[in-house]
């Protein structure tokens, strides 16, 4: 074995070039946080060919002076931090004083900068360590040339122009995210490609992300001691197919954090479909003596010195903003734009005014009765009755003059849509989507504490496959907490004895059959907590009125009223929206009235 011996400085920062530069995205970033560091307000960033040629920004910083030149680039040489103090309280971007050693071993960089109070700029480069005098007005301007021209292996690892281009885009887009203090532009191969003023923050996510976002969003704002949480985040609608629009920033860092999105996922879990994603822009402030950064040198991943606290809180953040009712609805809204974040909740929309006419005194008490509940109304040989059917009108009940934010329906569309006139114009809801939810929300309360059964009076006896009936027995106790009774009457009979008293009218059969297929997929352990809500979902789906069902006018009022009592109506579980809205403004649009 050859004798031990230490390592050049160059190939000890090509080594640590592999972790900090990954690809001109990551020296983007690393150049990018070093100007926002420096105080820079208005950064411009050039790229040639996916900025594997060319990767040259330009800010309005502090500068370097001519002295600390050499220094920036050499390695754990950093003005940002000096003691293990300062690193725990950091509150910069960068601390660690690699970035530009690293990039300066694996590509051409110079840098050109002067101070405010210096004569003149001074320059200097991977090959002239001593400063030479140079022309800049002010600020700090670095080209970083030919990345990997004398590493071949990494550059092998380089995609095509266009991704690595996309990998800038993306950085770019995250750093101008979080601050829109500041004022940006970014160009490719000589093209323009974003240009953005400084702004408030729901501004500069719209000019990101797309007004879609911005419109479909809920502003969110919570605190909770020395917890923040502010930021947009979209309703299920506008859920996407992968997670591109999930911005998680922790102190102005982004951050993929598994704990972070695990509290994100969770808080989405009940009113988004499995295969969807949410998206968001969310910033999380602390004390940076509560998260750790200096995890992995490109800083993405954190500690929380308190994890437990920080899930709960994005969780119920989160949660809350997303049940209340009402507030953001799946057509944009443009009379509304978001401003810069605040308070969680928004009135609901028709509390403002009562332009709808009075409905008497009796109707109001007819359709607050409890008698509402709305328990199933299957259509299995009931004709017209069903649980939505009213009982005598109860004594008034409080507020006779509100009108309600759903309005009062008029007709049901095709057996599948309800129809409703409210103060700003038309409401459609789907029937059994709107149900469904309102179910599942129910039963959830209900399962909460002890479930509320129902005894049948003749047991169901239903005939299962050999398959249904191993994890019938299987899952027993799971189904007694759910509410259903179950017995083995026979080799491939089970005898239902009593129901969830929320489903008394579903048919059992398919129910149960439904609720088993589900069940075989996981162990025992982990239903009654971690699937619980799946399997409610399952059930409220089963019990939810079917599409197809004529209602009458006093159920279909009783179901709006039931919605905007209920929390998240506005979306069903499988993330699809319950309702719609379509002001008279919009209908007004559809047939050029006013124009
Ligand atoms: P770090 O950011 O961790 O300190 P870097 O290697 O990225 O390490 O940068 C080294 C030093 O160079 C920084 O601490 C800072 O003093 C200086 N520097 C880098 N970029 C700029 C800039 N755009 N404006 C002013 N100073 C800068
Ligand atoms: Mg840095």
């Amino acid at each position: 074995m050859p004798s031990i011996r230490r390592l050049s400085d160059q190939l000890i920062s090509q080594i640590a070039a592999g972790e900090v530069v990954e690809r001109p995205a990551s020296v983007l970033k690393e150049l990018l946080e070093n100007s926002l560091d420096a105080g820079a307000r208005a950064i411009d960033v050039q790229l040639a060919e996916g900025g594997v040629k060319l990767i040259r920004i330009a800010d309005d910083g502090c500068g370097i002076g001519r002295d600390d030149l050499p220094l920036a680039l050499e390695r754990h040489a950093t003005s940002k931090i000096a003691t293990l103090d300062d690193l725990e309280h950091v509150a910069t971007l960068g601390f660690r004083g690699e970035a530009l050693a690293a990039i300066g071993s694996v590509a051409r960089l110079s840098i050109t900068s002067r101070p405010a109070d210096a004569h003149h700029a001074w320059r200097i480069d991977t090959h002239h360590r001593e400063p030479a005098p140079a022309a800049l007005n002010g600020g700090t301007v670095i080209e970083v040339a030919d990345l990997y021209y004398n590493t071949p292996a990494r550059r092998k690892f380089l995609k095509s122009e266009q991704t690595e281009y996309a990998h800038c885009d993306e950085v770019f887009r995250r750093i101008a995210l979080a601050r829109p203090d500041a004022a940006f532009q970014l160009r490719h191969n000589g093209a323009a490609r974003q240009r953005l003023g400084v702004t408030d923050l729901a501004e500069r996510i719209a000019a990101l992300l797309g007004q879609e976002f911005a419109a479909q969003a809920r502003r969110l704002e919570a605190d909770a001691g020395p917890l923040r949480l502010y930021g947009l985040a979209a309703l299920p609608a506008y859920s996407r197919a992968t997670r591109d629009s999930q911005y998680f920033f922790v102190n102005g860092r982004f951050v993929r954090d598994k704990l972070v999105q695990h509290a994100v996922r969770e808080a989405y879990r009940d009113i988004l479909h499995g295969a969807r994603h949410p998206a968001f822009v969310l910033f999380l402030e602390l004390d940076p003596t509560g998260v750790d950064v200096n995890v992995h040198p490109a800083k993405t991943e954190v500690r929380f010195r308190d994890a437990r606290a920080v899930h709960q809180f994005i969780y119920h953040a989160l949660v809350r903003s997303l049940a209340t009712p009402g507030t953001a609805t799946p057509t944009a809204q443009p009379e509304a734009p978001p401003p810069a974040p605040g308070p969680v909740s928004a009135p609901m929309p028709a509390q403002q005014q009562l332009a709808v006419e009075q409905p008497t005194a009796a109707y109001f008490d007819f359709v607050r009765s409890p008698a509402f509940r709305p328990s199933v109304a299957r259509s299995t040989g009931g004709g017209s009755r069903s649980a939505y059917l009213a009982e005598p009108a109860r004594p008034p009940s409080a507020d006779p003059a509100g009108t309600p934010p759903l309005g009062f329906a008029i007709a049901q569309l095709h057996g599948v849509y309800v129809l409703a006139q409210n103060a700003q114009g038309l409401v459609l809801v789907d029937m059994h989507a709107a149900h469904e939810r309102i179910l599942y929300e129910r039963l959830k309360s209900v399962l909460d504490g002890q479930p509320a059964t129902q005894a049948l009076l003749i047991p169901a006896v239903l005939r299962l496959s050999a398959r249904e009936m191993a994890t019938a027995q299987e899952h027993a106790e799971v189904l007694a907490h759910l509410g259903f009774e179950t017995d083995l009457a026979g080799m491939s009979e089970l005898a239902v004895r009593s129901v969830p008293a929320l489903l008394a009218r579903a048919d059992v059969g398919e129910l149960l059959r439904a609720l088993l297929a589900e069940l075989e997929h996981y162990p025992a352990s982990e239903v009654v907590t971690a699937r619980r809500n799946a399997l409610l979902a399952t059930m409220a789906c089963h019990g939810a009125v079917r599409a197809s069902r004529a209602l009458t006018v006093p159920e279909m009022n009783a179901l709006l009223r039931d919605m905007e009592a209920t929390e998240r109506a506005d979306q069903c579980n499988h993330g699809r929206p319950t309702w719609v809205p379509l002001t008279m403004n919009e209908l007004d649009a559809l047939f050029m009235r006013g124009q």
